[in-house]
C-alpha cells in the first residue's frame, strides 16, 4: 500500500506535543511493516535546523488562497535512513517564523490562511511528485481542508479518484475555528458553509471539515473514540461524530520503546528489567531522592507527576490532595512541569514549606523526566480528559505503578487493581472514575496500602513491564484501517 501522511508537525522537524510524536514515529513503523509511506509538512524554521539534510527538489507550484496566488516549493528529506521520504512545503512568508502557531501566547493572525495554503500544497504535491497513493492520511485541523479538497475539487482527476482519506484527531479541544469570511480563502463554494459541513455556530471550523469529508476518522485511543461522541469531550462536535460512528476508529498511540527502556536508559542511575527490578529500581529511587534533596528513605513511597500544569491534566485535584498529604502523610512528591501560573505558585509554596516531602521543578527536562519514571514508586495522572497520554505508558514500562483517572487512553492502558483483575493477572495500576479530589485521595491510599505488600506490588509492576506499548503495535492497527478504507473505496467503484 502507498500512503501519504499530511501533518503540521513531525519529530524531529517540528513538534509541540502528541501530534508531532505520532507523525514522527508512525510512518517509520508503517514502512518497516513493508508499506510505502511518505510524509508531508511545512518547512518551518525549526525543520530547517533539525539536523537532518534537507534538499531543494526544483519543484515550484502555485496555489490559490482567496484572490491571491501563492508560490511554494517542495523540499526533500527523509526519516529512518531514507526509508521514509519526507516532503517539506517551503513558503517562507508563512512558515519561516520563530514558532509554529503562536507568539507570546497569541495565535498568528493568518493561521487560517497558512494552513489553507498547506492543505492545497498537500493536494498539489500528489500530482507534482507523481505519487500514486492509495491513502491520504490527514491529521488535526491544520490539514482538515485536505479531505474536503479531495472530495470536492480533485475527485474527478485521474490520480485522485481512488484515494481513500483517513482523518486523525489528536485532541478535540483544538478545532481551528476562524471567522466566516475566511471561507473565501478556501476557494470552496459558500454552499459548503452550512451546519452539516464546514460551519460551526457561524464560524469556519476546519476540524469539523476534516471530520465531515474524510472517508474514515480515527482518534488516539478506543475510549476517547467513545467519549468524543458525547459532551463534554466532543467539544460541541459530538453530533458530527455520532453521525460518523460507523467509520470512527480508536487506535492507541505507541511509545518509543528504545528511548524509554529501563534496561538501557542513559539518564538513570541503574538499569533494570522486569526480572531485575528489585535490584535496579531502589538504586534509581535513592539517586532521585538525593537529586531532589529528600531524605533517602526506602520505607516511604515516592509519587511522581510530569506534564503540563493545566486543568486538563487534573492539576487542580493533584494540588488539593498534595496540600493535605504533605501536612499529614509520610509520602514524597515530585512534580515536573510548566503551565498555569496559579498552579506553579501553589506548588512552589508547597515545596518551600515541606522540603523533605515535596519537590517541584518548573521546567521542561527530558533527563529528569526519565529519572522520575525510573525512581518514583507511583505515577499520578488525574486527568480531566486525556485523548491518549504517554506518561502512563512510560510508567508501566519502568515498573512505576500508575494512579490515573479512568478517561481516554488512561482507561485503555491502566487496569485498576481489584480482587478480580489481580486474580486474572491483568491489574497493572489504580484508577478512579469521578473527577474529584476525594476519589484521587482514596485511590492513592489504596495504592499506598498495596505498595506495603511487596508480592502484590511486584505483580503489578511486572504485569505492566511485560505489556507491548510499541509503535509497531499501533502501526499494525493503522494498516488494518488503511486496508479497510481502500477496500471500501474500491467497492464503491
Ligand atoms: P500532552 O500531549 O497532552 O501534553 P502527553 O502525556 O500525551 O500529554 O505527552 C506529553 C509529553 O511531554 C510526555 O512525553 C511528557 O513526559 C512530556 N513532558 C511534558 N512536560 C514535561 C516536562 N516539564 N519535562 C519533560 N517532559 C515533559
Amino acid at each position: 500500500m502507498k500512503i501519504l501522511l499530511a501533518t503540521s508537525e513531525a519529530v524531529p522537524f517540528a513538534n509541540t506535543g502528541g501530534l508531532g510524536d505520532v507523525c514522527g514515529a508512525l510512518p517509520v513503523e508503517i514502512a518497516r511493516a513493508g508499506h510505502e509511506v511518505s510524509l508531508i509538512l511545512p518547512a518551518y524554521r525549526t525543520a530547517r535546523y533539525c539536523g537532518l539534510p534537507i534538499e531543494p527538489m526544483g519543484i515550484e507550484f502555485i496555489a490559490p488562497v482567496g484572490t491571491k496566488t501563492v508560490t511554494g516549493r517542495l523540499l526533500r528529506s527523509h526519516l529512518d535512513n531514507g526509508k521514509v521520504p519526507v516532503y517539506l512545503v517551503q513558503q517562507d512568508e508563512y512558515f519561516d517564523r520563530d514558532h509554529l502557531y503562536s507568539i507570546n501566547g497569541k495565535d498568528y493572525i493568518d493561521n487560517c490562511e497558512r494552513f489553507i495554503f498547506f492543505s492545497r500544497a498537500v493536494m498539489e504535491s500528489i500530482r507534482l511528485l507523481d505519487l500514486s497513493i492509495d491513502v491520504l492520511h490527514a491529521n488535526d485541523w491544520q490539514t482538515g481542508l485536505a479531505p474536503a479538497y479531495l472530495k470536492i475539487l480533485y475527485r474527478n482527476l485521474p490520480r485522485y479518484e481512488k484515494i481513500a482519506c483517513l482523518f486523525t484527531v489528536h485532541n478535540m479541544a483544538y478545532q481551528g475555528q476562524f471567522w466566516h469570511w475566511d471561507m473565501l480563502l478556501t476557494g470552496l463554494d459558500w454552499k459548503y458553509f452550512n451546519w452539516h459541513q464546514m460551519e460551526f455556530f457561524g464560524k469556519l471550523n476546519l476540524l469539523k471539515t476534516g471530520l465531515v469529508f474524510a472517508d474514515a476518522i480515527s482518534t488516539v485511543s478506543p475510549r476517547y473514540a467513545q467519549e468524543i461522541q458525547h459532551p463534554p469531550n466532543g467539544c460541541g462536535l459530538e453530533g458530527v461524530l455520532q453521525h460518523r460512528a460507523n467509520v470512527l476508529y480508536g487506535i492507541l498511540n505507541g511509545i518509543d520503546v528504545e528511548q524509554w527502556n529501563p534496561a538501557t536508559d542513559p539518564y538513570i542511575a541503574a538499569h533494570y528489567t522486569a526480572e531485575t527490578i528489585e535490584q535496579g529500581k531502589p538504586l534509581c529511587k535513592a539517586a532521585l531522592q538525593r537529586e531532589l534533596g529528600f531524605p533517602e528513605r526506602s520505607d516511604i513511597p515516592l509519587v511522581g507527576f510530569i506534564g503540563r500544569l493545566t486543568e486538563q491534566k487534573g492539576v487542580d485535584l493533584l494540588v488539593e490532595v498534595m496540600k493535605q498529604w504533605a501536612e499529614e502523610t509520610e509520602v514524597q512528591w515530585v512534580v515536573l512541569g510548566v503551565g498555569d501560573l496559579k498552579f506553579q505558585r501553589t506548588l512552589e509554596e508547597l515545596a518551600q514549606r515541606y522540603p523533605a516531602r515535596v519537590a517541584v521543578r518548573l521546567e521542561f527536562s527530558a533527563p529528569l523526566a526519565h529519572r522520575i519514571e525510573a525512581g518514583a514508586d507511583m505515577f499520578v495522572m488525574p486527568s480531566r480528559f486525556e485523548p491518549c497520554g504517554l506518561n502512563q505508558m512510560y510508567s508501566l514500562r519502568y515498573g512505576t505503578t500508575p494512579v490515573v483517572r479512568a478517561t481516554g487512553g488512561l482507561a485503555d492502558t491502566v487496569v485498576n487493581a481489584s480482587p478480580e483483575t489481580l486474580a486474572a493477572g491483568t491489574a497493572n495500576g489504580f484508577s478512579f472514575e469521578e473527577y474529584s479530589a476525594q476519589a484521587l485521595d482514596e485511590t492513592l491510599r489504596r495504592a499506598c496500602e498495596a505498595w506495603r505488600q511487596p508480592d502484590l506490588w511486584r505483580q503489578l509492576q511486572t504485569t505492566g513491564m511485560r505489556q507491548d506499548w510499541s509503535w509497531a503495535r499501533s502501526a499494525r492497527e493503522y494498516i488494518r484501517v488503511y486496508e479497510e478504507i481502500t477496500a471500501r473505496k474500491r467497492a464503491e467503484g
